[in-house]
This record gives C-alpha cells, structure tokens and sequence, in this order.
C-alpha cells in the first residue's frame, strides 16, 4: 500500500486519497475518450460537462443563490486582489478593508495601485492574533466595498461572523476556509479563493460574484480581468486549467458524498479540538498564536517557549511521518493546517505527538 504522509501542508495541501485514486484510474483515458482530460479539446462535450458539474456542485454546496454567477478562472488569489478593486473600485469611490494580517496586506497593497483604500478596522496593535471587533465599524460615505479576509492563513485566525454592511457589498478572499462550513453567501457581494487548500490542485481560482457587481466594470479593464468576460463565456473564453477544474470537480464529488459543508464543518472541529485542547492543556508547554474566540479551524497556530525546541519539534515531527509543521517564516513558530482533506487520524497522530514530545522536552 502506498504511503500517505500526516500532511498538514498550509497549500498546496492535502487532497483526499480516494480523489487521488479516482484520478489515476482516469488519468490515461478518460471516460473512455482515449486520451486524458488534460489532453482534450476544451470545447468538447466531455469538458463541458466537467465545467458545468464543477459549478453546479459549488453553487448546490455552498448554497449560492441564482442571482450570482460562479467563475472558473487563473491567477490564483493574488490576482483577484487586483481584480476586485479594478472591477469594483469605481472613480470617486474608497475601497474599505479590515486589516487581519499577512494576506489582508496583500490585498490592500495591490488596491492602492487603483484608487483609495481605508483601513476600516485592524488587529495591529495585538501583532494580528485576533480578529478584529466590527461591531461598529464605520464605513466612509463613498465605500464601493468592505473587503475582508475570512481566514488569515499564516496568523491562524477566522471571522467567526461577518459584518452587516448594508448597502455596501461584502467582499471575501476565502482562499484558506472556503467549503470549511456554511456561510451565507448572500451576504456577499463577492467571493473568492484560490483552490489550493479546500478545492483541489492549485490553478484554479474560484469567484462567485452577484450578477449586478459583475456586469459594471469600467471599460478600460483588459479582457481577462474582466468579470463579465467570464460571466458571458461561462468561464471558458480561454483555454481554462482544465485538469485543475477536473480534480475541483472530483473533491466536490467527494465532499458532497461526505455529507456535504455542515457535515466537514462538525469533522473540522473535530479534528482541530484535539490539537487546541493538546496545547491548553499543555500547562504553558504550547502557546496558541491566536486568542481563543479568533482560532481559526483551518490552520492553527502555536509556539514552544523556545525556538530551539521548536526547531526540533519540526525534526522530531518530520521523522515520525509529518510534514509541513513549521510555521510561515514571517510569524515563525509552528502551524498545522487541517483543511477538509485531513483526516481525523493525522490530527490524532499528531495531537499524540505533541504529548510525546512534551513529555521527552518538558
Ligand atoms: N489569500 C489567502 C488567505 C491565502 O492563504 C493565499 C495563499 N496562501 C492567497 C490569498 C494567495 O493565493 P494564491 O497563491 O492562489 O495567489
């Protein structure tokens, strides 16, 4: 039997074995076709049929409502920072933000190239540990969106609710917690994620926009960046990621058969229950990054009291079969990711580890 790794990679991450197995039985030839999918036209009917399954899946999942459209698109994440205020970021307009961290930054360097931006709200001052208080944030008059980062991947902290923003369109980068649970969507203006931690392979990027915000974008936006370029051509005006696609459909599929969102939800806490209990009961040994009511259930973030020993928890760890434990080079210490494709048995492993560990360097 082939051996799996503990992967608690931050993305590309873990997929579901049996995806990966479905995959390869697939790989050659595809549904009979003689060829794989990769090596097929785009516009035939078998793609298709991919393309159209993928975002019906998504939209049945999620639970999208008719009135937004789901895009297949390329870029990653990264280029939807600029998209979003390029198509939405109207002259005379502000681009509001709340500042979590690392990937939150990101968006908002690339909106300033466009026009103004406002930080609305931030959790600076705590280094990003939590997730900041919107109860009362004060939008500007002239807000054309509040953009937030649902789950800030290298931090490890998640909203647990989402501000109500009234006229003003609701705009997340889910890239880290996407499908992770249920989340009204028509609360959102927009949506986007990269596929790389909760969807499948990398090279994807998954936008899910409300018809009216798609169809108003300034007329000197290039073709590709253009969401109603998108929209019109049903995500294939040109050559799409289309193995990307086809894996995205694959996990759908797989999530689906799971019982769907709701169901990976109540297996996330699960999973992530044993790791945050290992460290509070740890009596100091662990130091969770994020503060408790801010933990994120998708990558969790915690600390040794010395890097020495945090150095060799990742060797220790390593040796023992885990992979990808070492905390983002930007905030250090140690992360473990637990997107839906981890299974319940790496967290066990690994909750057991941190208990050896703690008792051989305790
Ligand atoms: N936003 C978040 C929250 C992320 O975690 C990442 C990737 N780790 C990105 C954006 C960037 O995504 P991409 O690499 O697909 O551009």
């Amino acid at each position: 039997m082939t051996k799996r790794a503990f992967n608690f990679n931050a993305g590309p991450a873990a997929l579901p074995l049996e995806v990966l197995q479905q995959a390869q039985e697939q790989f050659v030839d595809y549904n009979g076709a003689g060829m794989s999918i990769m090596e097929m036209s785009h516009r035939s009917a078998l793609y298709e049929q991919v393309n159209n399954e993928a975002q019906s899946l998504l939209r049945e999942l999620f639970g999208i409502p008719s009135n937004y459209h789901v895009l297949l698109l390329q870029g990653g994440a990264s280029t939807q920072f600029a998209s979003v205020p390029m198509n939405l970021l109207h002259a005379g307009q502000t681009g509001a933000y709340v500042m979590t961290g690392s990937w939150a930054d990101k968006a908002i360097k690339e909106a300033k190239l466009f026009g103004e931006t406002a930080i609305v709200a931030t959790s600076e001052s705590d280094k990003f540990n939590r997730i900041p208080d919107l109860s009362s944030i004060q939008l500007p008059d002239n807000a054309a969106y509040l953009h937030i980062t649902s789950n800030e991947t290298i931090e490890g902290t998640q909203f647990t609710s989402y501000p109500d923003t009234g006229n003003v369109p609701l705009v997340a980068d889910m890239s880290s917690d996407i499908l992770c649970r249920p989340v009204d969507v028509s609360k959102f203006g927009l949506i986007y994620a990269g596929a790389q931690k909760n969807l499948g392979p990398s090279g994807v990027t998954i936008v899910i926009v409300r018809d009216d915000l798609a169809a108003n974008s300034p007329k000197t936006i290039p073709t590709m960046l253009r969401y109603d370029t998108h929209v019109k051509n049903d995500s294939l005006y040109n050559t799409p990621p289309s193995f990307s696609v086809y894996m995205a459909n694959l996990v759908l599929k797989w999530l689906k058969g799971k019982g769907g969102v709701a169901a990976v939800e109540q297996y996330n806490r699960d999973k992530t229950k044993l790791i945050y209990d290992t460290i509070d009961n740890s009596g100091g040994f662990y130091r969770g990054f994020a503060q408790p009511e801010s933990r994120s259930i998708m990558n969790i973030t915690f600390r040794i009291h010395s890097e020495e020993l945090e150095k060799l928890f990742v060797k220790e760890s390593e040796a023992e079969g885990f992979v990808g434990l070492k905390g983002h080079r930007s905030v250090g210490g140690l992360r473990a990711s637990t997107y839906n494709a981890v299974p319940l048995e790496s967290c066990q492993a690994l909750a057991q580890f941190m208990s050896e560990f703690q008792k051989r360097h305790g």
